[in-house]
C-alpha cells in the first residue's frame, strides 16, 4: 500500500520509477550509485513490522543528507508539490536486474577461487527479512553448502525479531553449535547489517566484526570511520599499523559521508554494519558476508581463530526510557565519575583508560543508549548498574 502510494505520488510530479522489487537497502543503494538515479526504499530495517519508513537514496547511493531530507519534508508538509499535466506524468517500469547487479557487485570485491577451494559449509538465517534470496544465491555462487532459515519472506517477521542480537537467533545459534558449520550468519530486516555465530556457536559482537576486517583490510597509512560507540579495539589494531581511526557521531548516514570527505577505505558501526568503501558508501549486508569469507579462506584459519587476535574488551548495553531533559543525566553523569576525560560529540562519554561509559538520547526513539565498555566484562557491567542508578 505504501510503496503504490509512493509510486503514485512520484508519477504525478511527471518523473518515472523503476520498480525494482523486493531487495536489501543496500542493493537498491547500489543500483542507484550504478545508474546515477535517485532511490526510495520503504522499510523500517531491524524494527518491529507495525513500523515502517520512506527511506530516500541520493544519487550516488548514499542515504540522502539531512538538509535534503528537510527540504523534502519541507515540500511535503508546506503541500508544494509539483503536479504535472495529464500528458506528461511518468511512467512505472519493472526492472528485475538489481538482484543480480548487486550480487555481482559484491563478487568483484572478494577473492572467488580461494574461497569456492575451501568448500565452507554455513547456516544462514533470513529472518523473513529482504535477502532472502539475494544472500543464498551469493553463497551459492561462493561454492558453500547452505542451510537456510526463515528465508521466506514475510512483512510480518513471524519467525523472529528483526534485530539481529543473540536472543532473536537462538535457532541460528543452536545448529550452529552442532559443529557442522564453519559459520552462521544473520541479517536485520533490510539486510545492511549482518552478524557472525562461529563454528562453535558463539555469537560474534559487531564490534569483533569491525576489528576483524580494519585487522585484515588496512595498510599503514589509511583511515577508518566509526563512531564513538565502537570498542578501543579498533583504535589498537590502527595504531600497530599505522592507520588512523576517525569518530564520529553516532548514525551510518555520518559515517558514511565522513568517509567520503575523509577518503577512507573502511568504517562501521558496533551493531554489525560495515561499511566496505571500495564497494559503496553504505552499510551493506551481503558485502560484510563475503568479506568475512574471504578472509576465512585467505587466513585459512577458524573464525573463532582469527578472533583470538582482536584485543578483548566488552561492551554491555542497555536502554533507559528518556522522560525528562537529557541535560541533568548529562550533568548527573559528570559528577558522578569525576576527572573522567569529558567527550561531549555525541551525548556523553566518559573515559578513563580503556573503561569508559557513553550515554545518548536515541535519534528515533523517546530512550537513552548506554553503553559501557572495559577490558573486563565484569567491569562493564559494574558500570554499567552505576549508570542505571543514576539514570533512574
Ligand atoms: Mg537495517
Amino acid at each position: 500500500m505504501i510503496m503504490d502510494s509512493v509510486i503514485g505520488g512520484i508519477l504525478s510530479t511527471g518523473a518515472s520509477v523503476k520498480n525494482i522489487g523486493v531487495l536489501p537497502t543496500p542493493a537498491v543503494q547500489f543500483y542507484c550509485k550504478k545508474n546515477s538515479i535517485p532511490g526510495v526504499i520503504i522499510t523500517a530495517s531491524h524494527n518491529p513490522p507495525r513500523f515502517n519508513g520512506i527511506k530516500c537514496i541520493d544519487m550516488d547511493g548514499t542515504e540522502l543528507e539531512r538538509t535534503k531530507e528537510e527540504k523534502i519534508e519541507e515540500i511535503y508538509y508546506d503541500n508544494k508539490f509539483h503536479i504535472a499535466q495529464w500528458q506528461h506524468i511518468g511512467t512505472e517500469i519493472q526492472d528485475n536486474s538489481a538482484a543480480e547487479l548487486y550480487i555481482n557487485g559484491v563478487m568483484e570485491r572478494i577473492d572467488l577461487n580461494k574461497i569456492r577451494e575451501k568448500k565452507f559449509r554455513v547456516v544462514f538465517d533470513a529472518g523473513n527479512g529482504a535477502a532472502f534470496r539475494t544472500t543464498p544465491e551469493l553463497l551459492s555462487r561462493l561454492g558453500v553448502s547452505l542451510v537456510t532459515l526463515n528465508a521466506n519472506p514475510d512483512g510480518l517477521f513471524t519467525s523472529r525479531e528483526s534485530e539481529p542480537k543473540p536472543e532473536n537467533l537462538k535457532y541460528l545459534i543452536e545448529l550452529a553449535k552442532s559443529g557442522e558449520f564453519n559459520l552462521g550468519i544473520a541479517h536485520d530486516g533490510d539486510a545492511d547489517r549482518a552478524v557472525f555465530i562461529d563454528e562453535n556457536g558463539n555469537f560474534v559482537d559487531g564490534d569483533v566484526t569491525l576489528s576483524i576486517f580494519v585487522k585484515n583490510y588496512i595498510r599503514n597509512g589509511e583511515k577508518v570511520v566509526t563512531p564513538v560507540s565502537s570498542s578501543d579495539s579498533v583504535d589498537d589494531i590502527c595504531k600497530e599499523k599505522g592507520a588512523e581511526v576517525i569518530r564520529t557521531r553516532v548514525g551510518a548516514p555520518i559515517v558514511s559521508r565522513t568517509m567520503i570527505d575523509q577518503r577512507a577505505r573502511l568504517g562501521g558501526e558496533e551493531n554489525g554494519g560495515i561499511i566496505y568503501g571500495d564497494h559503496q558508501y553504505c552499510r551493506d549486508g551481503a558485502m560484510t558476508v563475503g568479506i568475512i569469507l574471504d578472509i576465512m579462506a585467505k587466513t585459512g584459519k577458524k573464525l573463532s581463530e582469527i578472533i583470538r587476535d582482536i584485543p578483548e574488551y566488552h561492551i554491555t548495553r542497555k536502554t533507559f526510557p528518556r522522560n525528562s531533559d537529557f541535560s541533568i543525566i548529562k550533568e548527573r553523569l559528570i559528577s558522578a565519575f569525576p576527572g573522567w576525560e569529558k567527550d561531549e560529540r555525541d551525548g556523553i562519554k566518559l573515559r578513563k583508560g580503556h573503561d569508559w561509559i557513553l550515554a545518548r538520547p536515541s535519534g528515533t526513539e523517546p530512550i537513552i543508549r548506554v553503553f559501557t565498555h572495559s577490558r573486563e566484562i565484569e567491569t562493564s557491567r559494574k558500570l554499567s548498574e552505576e549508570v542505571k542508578k543514576i539514570i533512574s
